[in-house]
């Protein structure tokens, strides 16, 4: 059962930083413990759920997560932006990476837009080549959408893309 649910939840960027920084960033920052506000949280993902949406869809998912993650996504329209790489995420502790080591200071954002593009729910409909792939690769990835949404509108099996994947993820955790 594909479950979308509360996949994305809240959690201290220090501990989201712990699980992705390389061994040696992760002992500064466990250096700088003391100086880092633990209470800072950003969004990041359930591992149990995680897990199991990337056995079944693999690649795919890890594609659809780091769009999802760094995307601003209103209407169909997600518009991809970086804004959620190792250094934007220090910044928000108030550290940068200076010369291999994590240093007190401020970073630079610059979330400049990388891709627009439009998804049709409705029609589940994708403009890209991916979702065109995915018809003439037999359906090879497919997804039933009335499992994971709300609306009954989809019976059958669908092709699937990463954009449609992170539009799922999107409606499924961001109810008001
Ligand atoms: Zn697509």
């Amino acid at each position: 059962m594909l479950d979308f649910n509360q996949l994305i939840i809240h959690d201290s960027i220090y501990n989201i930083l712990l699980d992705t920084l390389d061994d040696s960033l992760k002992s500064h920052l466990i250096e700088l413990e003391s100086d880092v506000d633990r209470s800072i949280t950003d969004i990041t993902v359930n591992k149990d759920k995680s897990l199991i949406l990337s056995i079944i869809f693999g690649k795919l998912y890890f594609k659809s997560l780091q769009l999802y993650l760094n995307s601003d996504i209103e209407n169909g329209i997600i518009k991809s932006i970086v804004k959620r790489d190792k250094n934007n995420l220090l910044g928000k502790l108030g550290l940068v990476i200076k010369h291999g080591r994590l240093i007190k200071g401020v970073h630079n954002y610059s979330n400049h837009l990388q891709e627009i593009i439009e998804v049709d729910l409705n029609n589940w409909y994708c403009p890209c080549y991916e979702y065109q792939e995915s018809y003439s690769n037999d359906m090879k990835l497919t997804i039933n959408p009335l499992v994971t949404s709300n609306t009954n509108q989809f019976q059958n099996l669908k092709p699937i893309c990463h954009h449609l994947l992170t539009m799922l993820i999107h409606i499924n955790n961001n109810k008001d």
